[in-house]
């Protein structure tokens, strides 16, 4: 069964629910329909498209950002399993956590400060800085914008929603 990405008033992603709980936010007018799947659902009385993307009609607030700890898996997801030096998407058993100022010289477990790194370039930058290196990030690493991020790593085969899930830095 497919699940509905909702939307708030300013398309901005709030939640992933039912597509019941949708039908009924649809039916009592409280949210629109954005993107539909192209089967339809059979109802008693009527035959209505199967939602997969709805959006709010009246905005709601989000509550302050939830802090969540940089872990292996958190900082791949956010890195998109993709080294962050060379571009490179070997998988997640050859990607390693890269603390871009090493443990070893004061460097912390923090968003700004880990990076997805295949096991070549962590090895090759070994306790260096990437300026030391000469190994540029690909992108300066941030706090993942939570929500976006909690729904990237459930969207999984849900291509459709990418669009409206945006991966923020810094905050
Ligand atoms: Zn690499």
């Amino acid at each position: 069964m497919h699940r509905v990405l909702v939307l708030n008033a300013t398309y901005e992603p709030l939640s992933i629910i039912s597509v019941q709980r949708a039908i009924i936010l649809l039916l009592k007018e409280k949210a629109e329909l954005i993107e539909a799947a192209e089967e339809r659902l059979h109802a008693a009385r009527a035959s209505l498209p199967v939602p997969l993307v709805i959006r709010l009609v009246y905005y709601v607030r989000i509550p302050r950002q939830v802090t969540m700890a940089p872990t292996r898996h958190s900082v791949l997801l956010r890195d998109n399993f993709t080294c962050q030096y060379c571009g490179t998407a070997p998988g997640r058993a050859n990607l390693t956590l890269d603390h871009i100022l090493p443990r070893s010289r004061g460097g912390q477990t923090s968003w700004d400060n880990v990076a997805a790194a295949c096991k070549t370039c962590n090895v090759r930058k070994g306790n260096r800085t990437p300026e030391e290196a000469g190994m540029l990030l690909r992108r300066r690493p941030g706090r993942p914008h939570y929500l976006a991020f909690l729904l990237l790593a459930q969207a999984g085969a849900q291509d459709l929603w990418s669009k409206y899930i945006f991966l923020e830095a810094g905050t």
